[in-house]
């Protein structure tokens, strides 16, 4: 296994020319366009309608819309056609419940087309630092050889960041992780007051920006609302915004690799909620559908994090663990004592602190809930009375075929 699949993340600068710049931006625009049009036909189907059209009916209307554009027709019917494919992706991820519902792309946020089809010559090696990637259209772009590339890429995305930075990233699914074989089964919550809880006891916590740059964040947005509209200064300090705001998300994208790494290679089994991120985001709004969670608190959370980060910790557990992860209901994952298995609503002091008012154990509430995941998962309902939940107690028990909860 190379370095990279250790680290997952295989993305490079890009360093195009002014005009492969232009080329780039016209094939995220094309991308953008294709996409939204099947957004577009996905917001009239409602249930009981004959279905929105599929792949290949998009694919249909896509030649339609190349004959009648010309601007669609300058541009390359490979990007055009992966983005038709990559909404099907995102369409079957938001009924297998790990994602949102895709939605509209705005010019400028998250630009980006993938190519697939990828062969061994499209990518070559110039100099120790320097690289290029065959892009349709384009030609040859450059790229910084950060780290070496991982081989076997079947396909890559270019995107430009709201900073105006363009990237490459070559999406090799990462070779599974094997499992350390001890029957371990971990619990994973997804924190309320910290990013993940572990039935371990552990609490992870993905990194935000540091206290000087949260406040320079806080100075320059002061200075975004008085910045007058197309003043070049509003320019400079949206960009100045938006670099921030990368560093924070490629922050937490490493965070995210190496937490999904170290748990495949630490646990057997590795238990997460069967989150519906859709009902997750609109519970913080005021639905209570998970019995228990704490609305107030959680919409105040970053939704961001949560919507994106979590479906990404777990689909990146699903390339590293395949086979060993397990989705479980969650209701009442964070109400029910994991030490006795008494449901009661008002055993979570407070948004942090859980204790059983009928046995008395106490514990972080994100690591009571992980506990319930872990033990759902493991298929033991929870287990007598007087049960001491210590962390680790799991770990010499057998486990009765987990994979099949
Ligand atoms: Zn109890």
């Amino acid at each position: 296994m190379t370095v990279d699949n250790l680290i997952g993340m295989s993305r490079y600068r890009l360093q195009p020319t002014p005009a492969q710049e232009q080329m780039l931006a016209e094939h995220c625009g094309h991308a953008r366009f294709v996409w939204n049009l099947a957004v577009e036909q996905h917001r009239h189907w409602k249930p009981g309608r004959t279905s929105a059209p599929g792949f290949a009916e998009q694919c249909r209307q896509l030649t339609e819309a190349r004959a009648e554009s010309a601007w669609l027709r300058a541009g390359s019917v490979t990007v055009q056609q992966q983005a038709l494919k990559d909404f099907a992706q995102a369409m079957a991820n938001y009924f297998g419940q790990s994602h949102r519902k895709p939605t509209w792309r705005k010019r400028g946020q998250n630009e980006g087309f993938r190519i697939v089809a990828v062969r061994p010559g499209d990518v070559r090696r110039l100099s120790r630092k320097v690289g290029e990637v065959k892009i349709p259209k384009v030609g040859w772009v450059r790229f910084c050889w950060s780290r070496s590339v991982p081989h076997g890429a079947k396909s890559h995305r270019v995107t430009r960041d709201a900073a105006g930075r363009w990237h490459v990233a070559f999406a090799a699914i990462p070779e599974p992780i094997p499992a350390p074989g001890t029957g371990e089964v971990v619990g994973i919550d997804r924190g309320v007051a910290v990013s993940a809880a572990l039935s371990t006891g552990e609490l992870l916590t993905a990194p935000t920006l540091r206290q000087a740059e949260q406040e320079r964040l806080a100075r320059l947005l002061r200075k975004l609302s008085r910045a007058k509209r197309g003043s070049n200064r509003r320019v400079k300090v949206k960009l100045a915004v938006a670099r921030l705001k990368a560093r924070e998300s490629d922050r937490r994208k490493d965070w995210i690799e190496k937490a999904t790494t170290d748990l495949a290679r630490r646990f057997d089994v590795i238990a997460v909620e069967n989150l519906n991120i859709s009902s997750m985001t609109r519970s913080a709004r005021g639905t209570l559908q998970a019995p228990g969670r704490n609305i107030a608190a959680k919409a105040g959370l970053n939704r961001g994090i949560l919507a994106a980060g979590w479906g990404r910790l777990v689909e990146r557990l699903e390339h590293k663990a395949p086979g060993r992860v397990v989705k479980i209901n969650p209701a009442y994952t964070s109400q029910r004592c994991s030490a006795c298995g008494i449901v009661d609503a008002k055993a979570r002091e407070s948004q942090a602190a859980f204790r059983c008012r009928s046995c008395g154990y106490a514990a972080n509430a994100d690591v009571n809930a992980a506990r319930n995941i872990r033990d759902t998962a493991a298929g033991h309902a929870v287990a007598a009375r007087g049960r001491s939940g210590l962390p680790g107690r799991t770990n010499r028990e057998p486990h009765p075929d987990p994979l099949s909860v």
